[in-house]
């Protein structure tokens, strides 16, 4: 298949992105695994949005279907109804090669594994997105591995690095492209709650550094309570979503968390 030079064309990832568009809209997601002769629903009926610079936690219990919905974010999954725009692009209807040209442009990805290449140093781990035929940022490697406190890491393997710092060198390489968005799983999942803390705060302060907009899914609190919005997730539906500027700390958001599942959970029994 040929694809257009302008159609392939990346624009320059987060700064580009329009006052006037959402960074990422959803709208009637539906996702459903065939297991066998049965079906899973992962996802129902999940539209929301999210504007340039925003940092949203989506927040659910396991199974709830949270990486379900940063798959079909990523583009990493498709839709069995619904759309996804990234940038007022409807990436739920590019094919391939555009959508994997897309996705490496516009969307940084961070995972709870890390996920680095072990025989590579920090530094080349951060290069590698590049080196596989993503699009450079304005940010060399070498600036990014600053901005993520690691400068003085660059030459050191993930095995001679901490949980933490080789969280930091994903998210490094996640930004090498200058993604429009950034969207994490559960990215603290795998470290102590201290360092997990440290993470939080650099996700928090990446919009205001680099411009990109962050989507975080957790079923943690103390994650959630970073972001500007948190959106309930329950058995593959939004139940709510609410601003943490009134709450206090990671406590007043678990209490509100679990208000809204029980709350769900008497409604399901009563019906
Ligand atoms: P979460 O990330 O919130 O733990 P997931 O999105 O991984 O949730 O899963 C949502 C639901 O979909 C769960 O019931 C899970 O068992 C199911 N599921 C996820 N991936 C698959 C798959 N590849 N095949 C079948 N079922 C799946
Ligand atoms: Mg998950």
């Amino acid at each position: 298949m040929s694809v257009d030079r302008e159609e392939m064309a990346c624009g320059s990832g987060a700064s580009s992105a329009s006052a006037t568009l959402p960074a990422l809209e959803m709208d009637g997601l539906c996702k459903r695994y065939r297991q066998g002769t049965t079906s899973v629903v992962a996802l129902q009926q999940f539209s929301m949005t999210v504007q340039p610079g925003e940092f949203v936690a989506i927040m659910g219990n396991s199974g709830s279907g949270k990486s379900t919905l940063l798959n079909l974010i990523a583009g990493l999954t498709r839709p069995d109804e619904g759309t996804v725009r990234i940038d007022g692009e409807e990436i739920s209807a590019m094919r391939d090669p555009r959508l994997t040209h897309f996705r490496r442009c516009k969307i940084g990805l961070v995972f709870q594994a890390f996920n680095l290449i072990p025989t590579l140093p920090a530094i080349d781990n951060v290069r590698l997105p590049v080196l596989a035929g993503a699009p450079q940022g304005p940010l060399a490697a070498e600036e990014l591995l600053r901005l993520v406190g690691l400068q003085h890491r660059s030459t050191h393997r993930p095995d001679a690095l901490s949980g933490g710092e080789q969280q930091r060198v994903a998210i490094a390489r996640a930004l090498i492209s200058q993604p429009s968005i950034l969207l994490a799983d559960e990215p603290t999942g795998s470290l102590d709650s201290v360092t997990g803390q440290a993470i939080c705060r650099l996700l928090k302060e990446l919009p205001r550094d680099t411009g990109c907009t962050v989507v975080v899914v957790t079923h943690e609190p103390e994650v959630a309570r970073w972001a500007d919005r948190v959106v309930v997730l329950r058995d593959g539906r939004k139940l709510t979503e609410f601003s943490t500027d009134s709450l206090q700390d990671a406590g007043a958001l678990a209490a509100r968390y679990r208000d809204i599942v029980s709350g769900a959970s008497q409604e399901g029994d009563a019906t």
